[in-house]
């Protein structure tokens, strides 16, 4: 690889290196490609990238971005719509989410997993012009120098030196490229873990979020009568049902589930949760991007919606600044995308945090306010449909293409 100095546009061997081939770092490599910036995404792992066994609330926002990039028909066929979410409080004082809520569109959201939706968004990417993926190569160094980022990559044994315009660290939660780049985070650690599963139920698709005081508990309705359950427990509950049977496992779980009919076909995993903001989005010739820049408490389903938001807007920022003949590494550019964005995600965390705090108790002068706001937002519909615009993203300053 050749390396460049002097900066004119183009002398890079690519524009952009993006970190993490998951679905942001894909996401932001399908709305690049298309106008004419070169963009290599780099991803450790070799076939699948990601966490496999993790399944995603789809929220309305996010269909439309991948609609905005052209994916959205090929990853609607693996994803399973659903037209009503169903929120309780210990099983009681229901609120009901319906389409009417979202201006009446034919769904609410829609469910997927990550071993279905990972191999659709590569195969379009695979397609998408001016986009190479390298898989199984893993970022080691760079060092940035006014004119370009200098990126060392190992791959297949052999290390590799690239100019590129920008790195972009879409590589999760500990993310090399912010450690390398020295950006601190804040960030908390929970007294919970979430404990996944895959169940069978035949029982229509409806999205269920349940609060206990233990913490809530999703479920997720996927494709055959399957539903993907996230249930957050207090660290050593979740390590204790870890390796239960199947029996004692759903003798623990059915009390809180809203059917009692079912079976569990999936392998159960468990992920301690946190919540993490760093402090910068960008640098120069640096961008982060999903769990790179932010983690939240999975309550709501927020977590990669996040991140795909990121990359639309981080999309939007440097093509927009490409046509303008502007040199997309520099600082002042990519701080629109973190003047846009750094602020819209820290509401999102807090909002997550604060559902879960104020959840996951049983004091019962809260069990009381929980239940007047809850009734309140069931009859008012306007909250109603505020609250949900919020946790769909449907919200704030979007980008313009959307
Ligand atoms: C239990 C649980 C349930 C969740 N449910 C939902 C949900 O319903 N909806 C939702 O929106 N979010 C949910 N989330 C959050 C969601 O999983 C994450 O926000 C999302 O996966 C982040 O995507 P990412 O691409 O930023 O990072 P990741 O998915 O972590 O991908 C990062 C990629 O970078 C690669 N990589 C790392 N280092 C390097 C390197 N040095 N070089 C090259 N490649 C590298 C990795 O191999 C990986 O493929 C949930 C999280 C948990 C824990």
């Amino acid at each position: 690889m050749s390396s460049s100095s002097g900066w004119t546009p183009g002398t890079w061997d690519y524009d952009v290196l993006i970190v993490g081939g998951s679905l942001v770092g894909l996401t932001l490599a399908a709305w690049l490609g298309p106008h004419g910036l070169r963009v290599l995404v780099v991803e450790a792992q070799e076939g699948l990238a990601g966490t496999a066994a993790r399944v995603y609330a789809v929220m309305p926002l996010t269909e439309r971005i991948w609609q905005a990039v052209g994916v959205w028909p090929q990853l609607k066929a693996v994803l399973q719509l659903y037209e009503r979410i169903d929120l309780t409080d210990q099983g009681q004082h229901p609120i009901v989410f319906t389409p009417t809520d979202l201006g009446g569109r034919p769904w609410l959201g829609s469910v997927g997993e990550q071993r279905c939706l990972w191999p659709v968004m590569r195969e379009f990417i695979a397609q998408t012009p001016n986009v190479t993926y390298w898989e199984g190569t893993r970022l080691l160094d760079m060092v940035v120098t006014p004119t370009a980022a200098k990126a060392t990559l190992e791959r297949q044994g052999q290390l590799l030196h690239l100019s590129v315009g920008l790195v972009v660290g879409a590589d999760g939660a500990r993310s090399q490229v912010r450690q390398r780049a020295g950006i601190k985070t804040w960030a908390w650690p929970y007294w919970q873990s979430c404990l996944t599963t895959v169940l069978y139920a035949d029982e229509p698709p409806v999205a269920y979020e349940r609060f206990w005081p233990a913490g809530p508990l999703a479920l997720l309705p996927l494709p055959d009568h399957r539903w993907g359950i996230v249930w957050t427990l207090p660290h050593q509950d979740a390590q204790r049902l870890l390796p239960a049977s199947a029996e004692e496992f759903l003798a623990h779980l059915r009390p809180y589930l809203p059917f009692t009919e079912v079976t569990e076909v999936g392998p159960r995993h468990c992920f301690p949760v946190e919540w993490r903001q760093a402090r910068r989005y960008v640098q120069p010739r640096l961008a982060l991007i999903g769990d790179a820049a932010h983690r939240c408490h999975p309550v709501g389903g927020q977590g990669m919606n996040l991140g795909i938001r990121d990359a639309a807007t981080l999309g939007e920022v440097l093509v927009t600044a490409h046509q303008r003949g502007e040199d997309i590494g520099q600082l002042p550019v990519l701080r629109r995308y973190e003047r846009w964005r750094w602020p819209q995600v820290l509401l999102s965390l807090l909002f997550t945090d604060t559902l879960n705090r104020v959840f996951s108790q049983g004091w019962e002068p809260l069990v009381t306010m929980r239940a007047l706001v809850l009734q309140t937002m069931q009859r008012v519909g306007v909250l109603r449909r505020l609250s949900l615009h919020f946790m769909t993203g449907l919200w704030g300053r979007l980008p313009s293409s959307l």
